[in-house]
């Protein structure tokens, strides 16, 4: 591991409960140099080649949420371990294999260290669905679960759901509610990437994150998947709800 502190933290407010994982459409130097340029900050970075920087100590507060909301937490920074993955294509495009080894590898351990728990494991555009659309919806979200980190579904879960509305569903996996498109279209950049649309340019996506439109919020497809996501979390996570 490399270490280049960067002055852009502060002391955390709360206990680290939660990672917040992001893409940046830049090399380490480069991601860097803007980080700086805009006095913000993430705990690592993962190169291309697999490489982990360390920019601010876990034990402080570093800035890469930004006004963001996750299962009626706001100030995120104070609660999480950011890392970000270098990608091109601002993880449109499959990850280096090499990152996603490092990737988990330091997830894991991160897990383990803070006993975080699935739930609070989240992606920038989860927290922020109106603002982000990183880790993007190459991210290696299924890999991770596999290795134990974090929640995926069992579609034939959905049936066990069925007498919630769109938004109840949102609520229940921990996504803001007040914007339902925007976070509709985050749930499906984590859970059903082939429902996003990929575009050419990252500045587009970075000026236009995406919503959903009424057509996918009534997709059977959609709606299915939703609701076994939702199941998952509703049993699993440590604020259960009642189905
Ligand atoms: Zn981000």
């Amino acid at each position: 591991m490399r270490r280049k502190l960067l002055p852009y933290c502060e002391e955390r407010q709360s206990k680290t409960d939660m990672i917040v994982l992001h893409a940046v459409a830049y090399d380490v130097t480069a991601a860097i140099k803007s980080f700086c340029d805009n006095k913000v900050s993430s705990h690592y970075i993962v190169a291309e080649d697999g490489e982990i920087w360390q920019l601010v100590g876990e034990k402080k507060r570093a800035r890469h949420a930004g006004v963001s909301y996750w299962r009626e937490i706001e100030d995120i920074n104070s609660h999480s371990i950011g890392i970000e993955f270098c990608s091109k294509s601002l993880g449109q495009k499959k990850f280096t294999s090499a990152q996603i080894k490092s990737g988990i590898g330091l997830i894991k351990k991160l897990v383990k260290k803070y006993k975080i728990r699935p739930e609070n494991i989240v992606g920038h555009s989860d927290i922020a669905p109106r603002r982000k659309a990183d880790p993007g919806k190459a991210f290696f979200w299924k890999e991770l679960a596999k290795e134990g980190v974090g929640f995926w579904y069992n579609l034939s879960d959905a049936k066990k759901i069925n007498d919630f509305s769109v938004e109840e569903l949102l609520e229940i996996i921990g996504y803001d509610t007040k914007d339902i498109c925007a976070s509709a279209y985050a749930f499906c950049r984590r859970f059903l990437p082939d429902k996003v649309t990929e575009v050419k340019e990252v500045t587009e996506l970075i000026n236009n994150v995406g919503r959903a439109n009424d057509e996918l919020l009534a997709d059977e497809k959609f709606l299915q998947v939703l609701r076994a996501v939702a199941y998952k979390y509703c049993s699993e996570s440590k604020t259960p709800c009642k189905i």
